[in-house]
């Protein structure tokens, strides 16, 4: 894809599932890749595999100075950084409204919310210092976009990401950065597993192409937005789900 040749990547969440699938093709696409992730040794057996040079770097992305910290080690590693996938997440427990408790939901909203708003803050910062372009990919959900009785604090934080999306393509565009999200359907990754959700994958039958998604179908449409192919786009929220998205509920 154009424009991704010989620049240089941050994936967070890049140890496994999506994020693993998305460092491998940026590498593929010729970027240097730094695989971030709260798991050190999933980010540092990622980095080792991919084709490309890369670095592994352990940081939790809710943590203020983990963020600045990667975003440190990754200017130093690779000079600059062109483009980030802002996508680790988790689900938190499944459960009604009843069973969620405050801790769990704030632990969902400190991956998900306030570690996109600290991975975009830091990016742009860095970006506005060195009068730089860049591209942005935030991991929303197809819970960004439907309902779900049991995921609240998830299905919250997923379309808090789509009010950062919003606000920092509108702040990025005049910069010349680019901020797009990816709104991925069903795919069997460990996410499933911690939520208790194997049950999902089943329910990805019913959606109009019937069966889940890849995380490789998933990469190829963040490789696609944070490249030049994409460079009319900002603001953007793509859905890789199957046709999940347009089912109708009330039929559901
Ligand atoms: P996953 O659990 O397979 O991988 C997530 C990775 O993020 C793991 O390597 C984990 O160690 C890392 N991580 C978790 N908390 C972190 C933190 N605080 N700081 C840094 N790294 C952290 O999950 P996945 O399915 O690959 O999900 C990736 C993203 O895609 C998430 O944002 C998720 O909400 C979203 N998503 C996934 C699906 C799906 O079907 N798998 C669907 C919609 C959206």
């Amino acid at each position: 894809m154009r424009g991704l040749e010989g620049k240089a990547a941050v994936v967070t969440g890049g140890g496994g599932g999506l994020g693993a699938a998305s460092a491998l093709r940026l590498s593929r696409e010729g970027c240097r890749v730094a695989v971030v992730d709260i798991d050190g040794d999933a980010a540092r057996k990622v980095a080792d595999s991919l084709p490309g040079e890369a670095v592994a770097i352990t940081a939790d992305v809710a943590l203020e100075e983990d963020v600045e910290r990667y975003l440190d080690e990754a200017t130093n590693s690779f000079g600059m950084i062109n483009f980030h996938h802002l996508n680790a997440g988790i689900p938190g427990s499944a459960g009604g409204f009843p069973d969620l408790s405050a801790a769990e939901f704030d632990r969902v909203m400190a991956v998900n919310v306030r570690g996109i708003f600290l991975g975009l803050r830091g990016a742009f910062r860095r970006c506005r210092a060195a009068e730089a372009a860049g591209s942005v990919v935030l991991t929303a959900s197809i819970a960004s976009l439907r309902g779900s009785a049991d995921l609240i604090a998830y299905q919250t934080s997923k379309r808090a990401v789509l009010g950062l999306l919003h606000g920092a393509a509108m702040y990025g565009g005049p910069l010349g950065i680019r901020v797009n999200a990816v709104a991925p359907g069903i795919v069997p990754t460990a996410l499933f597993t911690s939520a208790g959700r194997a049950d999902m994958v089943r329910r990805a039958a019913t959606a109009p192409l019937r069966r889940a998604g890849t995380p490789d179908e998933i990469a190829s449409v963040v490789a696609f937005l944070l490249s030049d192919e994409a460079a009319y786009m900002t603001g953007e929220t793509v859905s890789v789900d199957g046709g999940s998205s347009v089912v109708s509920t009330v039929r559901d």
